[in-house]
Formats: structure tokens, C-alpha cells, sequence
């Protein structure tokens, strides 16, 4: 059997031991130290260097910090994505709130902003405002800010940008992660750069990251004794974590690159294929890190479908997965209000997405072309 072929594995630089090595000699090893803050400015700079940030111990932590920061309590209703991974609805329920799950487009597979409109002024007919949106940039390509942030401005409702794929990305050169009320950046193993697992806020105002730092470190309030006025969250990236974190952050333009190669490497390939579309920006104002290259199958055209493509691969010890399975069809979630018209839910059936890492070889590139090129033919 050949060498597996992951879908997104990490990739380490080496650098990451320097830093790592330096906070063990220094014995900062716990939740303070140069490593946080060396760690926070990379990422601040990466930004655009006009937001704060504070590194967290997952995007998860940041989502439901950010959803605690607005306030979101008990039986309140928060719109978000239906085509994401869980973790953008999960941290909703732990405020005890409800999520609302919103169709995609077909243009970046996000947040449609007519269901998000829609939505809104259903929501606020039958009772009740939402407290806030959560929107996706999936697999690295940016949603419709402009639509989206005007519609949010419009019935003020705060925007949370569930930038945990987009670390990267920019949307009319802004960067995801900068362009709502809060940001949210994930370094979990498969994302695009990562520091074994961790996360990041991104907050707009000083105060907000102040805050955010007090409540992610149990809220203690500013005594000699240990005092508590609030509820807090032991949600803190340790120094350790940081210094990978820093050393991922040396060689994240390679990574974009990288990935951004991958998704030329299968629009090219695809290209001489019939009836396959290749998930791709659809203007210039979009710039995808490309985290995972994704394919849409038509199954008329083609006669055939994801799950034998999957299969095909898999067989040759390659890893490609479907895509996200939309929120509003899980179990977990089946009593959500969903609004739309099942788009998220024609890209899941038909949908795939294909190994995208940056540390994949020509020779890995040449087994993917040939099993799919046989496949199809
Ligand atoms: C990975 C991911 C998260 C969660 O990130 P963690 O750091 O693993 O908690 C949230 N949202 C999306 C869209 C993700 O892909």
C-alpha cells in the first residue's frame, strides 16, 4: 500500500521548537509570557495591524466568548450558517440560546444575505430580535460582508465572523476575521496553520479585548485575594502552545501559497472533465486562502456521484471528505428554526472536497490526477 494522502495534515516548520525550547528555559509555561504576546502581534500584523487579539485555547472558546460579550442569555435567538461545522452552533446552545440556521448561496457557499434579511423580519414578526449573526467564511472563501454587514447594520444586530478556515483570506483586501464586531481564528491540527489546537478573538476596541481576557482567565477581579464578580472561563492558550503558534506564523505566507497551488492544480485537472465544477472565487474581491479545495459533482453529466469518487480514492489511500453536512439536517438540531431553499443542502449531496495540504509532493499530485482521471473516464 502507498503512503496515505491526507485531506489537510499539519505542517510543521521547525521553528516552532525554538520558541517552544524558549519558554521551557525561561519556565513561562503556563498562561503568561513572551510567547502569548509574540504570538498576538504576528497575528495583529497579519490582520492588517487595526484590530485587537487575544489567543485562546480554540476557536470554540472564542465563538462562545464572543456570544457572552453580546450578551447572549437564555432564550435568546442567534442566525447563523447551516453549511459549517458544528462548532460555529454549538457554543449558541451553551448560553442556552437557539440557533437559527441560514441557507448558503451559490456564489461563496456562505450566509445568503436575501435569506439573512428574510430571516430577520420573520424572526422579529413572531416575537423576537435576533441578538446576533454568525457568519462562516467556509473553507477559506469569504462571505458577502458587504451585503451582510449592511443588512446587520440595518436592524443593528452584532456580526461574528467565524473566521476559523480564513485565516488569510480577504474580502475587497480587508481580512476575514476584521470585518464584523468580532473575529474568530482557529489553530486546531487540519487548518491552515496550527499550534496543536488553540484559537484567537479578534475584537475592535481595547476594551473589549481587556474583557475578553478577563473572562477567558475566570474572571478575577482586581484584589490581592482571589474576588469574583462575574462568571468566568478558563479559556487561556498556554505559552507553550503560543510558541508553535509563532513559529507557524514565520512561514504562513508558504502556506497560502501552497494551498492556493493545490486549488490551481485541481481547477486545471478538472478543467479537461465534464460536469465537475471546482469551488473557486467568484470576483476579484474575494481572496481565499483556499484551506480545502472542493469539487461539485453533477451527477447527470458526469454518471457518477461524491461517495464513489470518495471511494475511489480511498482505495489508493487517499483521504477526500463530502462536504459540510448543513446544521439544520443534523440530529443534534433537528427542533432549529432553518430558513432557505436547500442549497447548502444540494452541495453537501453532491460535493467533495479533495486533499488540499501544503505538504503534499508532485508525487502525491500525480496519484490524486491519476485515480481521478481513471475515475472519470
Ligand atoms: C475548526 C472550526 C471551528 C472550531 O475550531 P476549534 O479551534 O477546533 O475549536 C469553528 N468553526 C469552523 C468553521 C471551523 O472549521
Amino acid at each position: 500500500m502507498q503512503d496515505k494522502i491526507w485531506l489537510s495534515s499539519p505542517h510543521l516548520s521547525g521553528k516552532e521548537l525554538f520558541y517552544v525550547k524558549d519558554a521551557f528555559e525561561k519556565n513561562w509555561v503556563t498562561s503568561i509570557g513572551e510567547n502569548i504576546d509574540g504570538f498576538e502581534q504576528d497575528l495583529k500584523k497579519c490582520l492588517g495591524n487595526n484590530h485587537e487579539l487575544v489567543v485562546l485555547n480554540s476557536a470554540t472558546s472564542a465563538i462562545h466568548l464572543a456570544l457572552v460579550m453580546l450578551n447572549v442569555t437564555q432564550d435568546d435567538e442567534v442566525l447563523t450558517s447551516t453549511f459549517s461545522f458544528v462548532a460555529s452552533a454549538n457554543p449558541i446552545t451553551y448560553c442556552g440560546a437557539t440557533p437559527v440556521f441560514l441557507d448558503s448561496e451559490k456564489e461563496t457557499w456562505n450566509m445568503c444575505p436575501k435569506v439573512l434579511q428574510e430571516a430577520i423580519e420573520d424572526r422579529i414578526q413572531k416575537g423576537k430580535k435576533p441578538k446576533a449573526i454568525i457568519v462562516v467564511h467556509l473553507y477559506g472563501m469569504p462571505a458577502k460582508m458587504e451585503e451582510i454587514n449592511e443588512i446587520a447594520a440595518k436592524y443593528d444586530i452584532p456580526v461574528i465572523e467565524d473566521a476559523a478556515e480564513a485565516l488569510g483570506s480577504k474580502y475587497k483586501k480587508q481580512a476575514c476575521g476584521t470585518l464584523g464586531n468580532f473575529g474568530i481564528l482557529s489553530f486546531n491540527g487540519n487548518k491552515i496553520i496550527t499550534t496543536s489546537g488553540g484559537g484567537a478573538l479578534v475584537c475592535n476596541t481595547k476594551e473589549d479585548k481587556d474583557k475578553a481576557v478577563f473572562l477567558s482567565t475566570q474572571a478575577r477581579d482586581n484584589a490581592p485575594h482571589y474576588q469574583h464578580s462575574h462568571i468566568g472561563y478558563n479559556y487561556r492558550m498556554s505559552n507553550i502552545t503560543a510558541g508553535i503558534g509563532r513559529g507557524q506564523m514565520e512561514v504562513l505566507p508558504d502556506r497560502i501559497e501552497a494551498r492556493r497551488k493545490m486549488h490551481e492544480f485541481y481547477v486545471e485537472l478538472f478543467s479537461e472533465i465534464n460536469g465537475v465544477d471546482v469551488f473557486s472565487e467568484p470576483t476579484s474581491d474575494y481572496y481565499s486562502n483556499h484551506w480545502l479545495s472542493a469539487i461539485i459533482i453533477d451527477p447527470e453529466i458526469t454518471g457518477r456521484n461524491r461517495e464513489e469518487l470518495r471511494l475511489a480514492l480511498l482505495e489508493n489511500n487517499i483521504e477526500s471528505r463530502p462536504l459540510w453536512k448543513p446544521m439544520h439536517l443534523q440530529p443534534v438540531f433537528a427542533d432549529a428554526p432553518y430558513y432557505g431553499e436547500n442549497v447548502a443542502e444540494e452541495l453537501f449531496n453532491n460535493g467533495l472536497c479533495l486533499p488540499s495540504g501544503s505538504n503534499l509532493s508532485d508525487k502525491d499530485r500525480e496519484r490524486i490526477a491519476n485515480v481521478i482521471k481513471n475515475f472519470f473516464n
